[in-house]
């Protein structure tokens, strides 16, 4: 079996309402679809994270990725890892999300030739539902009685774990914790992500003021540098504050590495779709679960979710905790793109099972999916002036 070809499609929606993070106002949602086809026929499907640049990791896969799987036996995964991590490392994380999409890509196509879904290739964990907390593009910085009917909305579809958004302002950030968790209760677990907004003694602050709402995870609390932050992460968990969240912006298992031998954070969240794909995702979940570090994987609606549920169900049981997922309808890269959307009973996501990531892509909906030019995030450096004006007038 060879690789014949590798091509990309980028899609893009248009979030129904405006959403806010600590890094700014988004307005849409781009993935970067990648297909390795085979001279067998058959097709393996990938996704690699568009990095705020989803045409350059499009010419990082086609101009300098491609030519090094072409011609290659697609079931040779680790070693095609190697070979495009190591004529690619001097390019950084870019390199590495663009070879997320590949590699997720071939372990789909493993599945296929095999016949059986990817959770349980990856050994099989035992389960086939993973626990979800509602993340992505869900509960930004809104006014906040509306993020609290949001809230209660969720947890009465069964989901039992919840993520804000902070980054606002201190007083906002704990007045919109205590909201919410005076509104659904001790039973919902509540994390908040700063999306790293704030400087090093607000960091502090924040998760010292937040200590009595029993906050599940407070993430990436400070400076937006954040693939090259763990010691400082360490240095802050150290504190024994609040239990603190980080890893969705740190690339390969060398990253993930040091950010454990550093003391590490309480909850770490690779992203198959970021941190090189399910090969380095799965070495991560080993090395944290031999150091009993949660595992709680970031992702974002759509195939990459796919790759991302996969993770979790195969990953050691003492450290598999939530996976992030967005309920929010409608959303077509979740609900129509994928032909076998996941499957949510009483806040658990139910593993396909199909072979491979165990659906594939409906390529009417890709192609309704046309890319939309521009930042798919209004960010403004470190932007402290973004919440110097009311949120409704910097969504705008
Ligand atoms: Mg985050």
């Amino acid at each position: 079996m060879k690789i014949t070809d590798v091509s990309v499609h980028l899609v893009s929606y248009k979030l129904p309402v405006v959403w806010t993070n600590g890094m700014g106002t988004t307005t849409k949602k781009d993935e970067v679809l990648v297909f390795v086809h085979t001279d067998e026929g058959v097709t393996g499907i990938g996704v690699s994270y568009h990095g705020y640049a989803a045409k350059t990791i499009k010419a990082l896969i086609l101009n300098d990725l491609k030519p090094l799987v072409v011609g290659a036996d697609p079931l040779e995964i680790q070693a095609l890892w190697e070979r495009m991590f190591a004529v690619t490392v001097h390019l950084g994380s870019a390199a590495v999300l663009a070879m997320s999409g590949i590699d997720t890509a071939l372990w789909d196509i493993l599945g296929k030739v095999s016949n059986q879904p990817l959770y349980k290739l990856l050994g099989g964990g035992g389960t086939a539902k993973v626990p979800a907390y509602v993340g992505c593009m869900t509960l930004g910085v809104q006014d906040i009685g509306l993020l609290v009917d949001e809230a209660v909305k969720w947890t009465d579809q069964g989901f039992r774990s919840l993520k804000l958004r902070g980054g606002a302002g201190l007083e906002r950030d704990v007045a919109a914790v205590k909201a919410v968790r005076e509104a659904v209760g001790s039973g919902v677990d509540i994390s908040i992500d700063i999306n790293a907004r704030y400087s090093w003694p607000e960091a502090v602050r924040i998760c010292r003021r937040l200590e009595p709402y029993d906050v599940y995870w407070v993430e990436d609390p400070f400076d937006y540098t954040i693939a090259w932050h763990q010691a400082d992460l360490a240095k802050l968990a150290k504190l024994d504050l609040t239990p603190i969240a980080s890893g969705g912006n740190i690339f390969t298992a060398m990253g993930f590495r040091n950010l454990l031998e550093l003391g590490g954070v309480h909850y770490i969240q690779p992203d198959v779709v970021k941190c090189g794909g399910i090969t380095p995702a799965i070495q991560i979940a080993h090395m944290a679960s031999a150091q009993n570090i949660q595992v709680a994987p970031h992702t974002l609606a759509g195939l990459g979710q796919m790759a991302n549920l996969h993770f979790s169900a195969a990953i050691p049981a003492n450290v598999r905790n939530y996976l992030e997922w967005e309920p929010t309808t409608p959303n077509p890269m979740r609900e129509t793109m994928l032909t076998n959307p996941i499957k949510v009973e009483n806040g658990d996501l139910l593993l396909p099972d199909g072979p491979g990531l165990g659906t594939d892509l409906d390529m009417d909906v890709v192609a309704e999916l046309s890319f939309i030019e521009g930042l798919p995030s209004r960010s403004s450096a470190r932007g402290r002036q973004l919440y110097a004006a009311p949120i409704s007038a910097a969504a705008q």
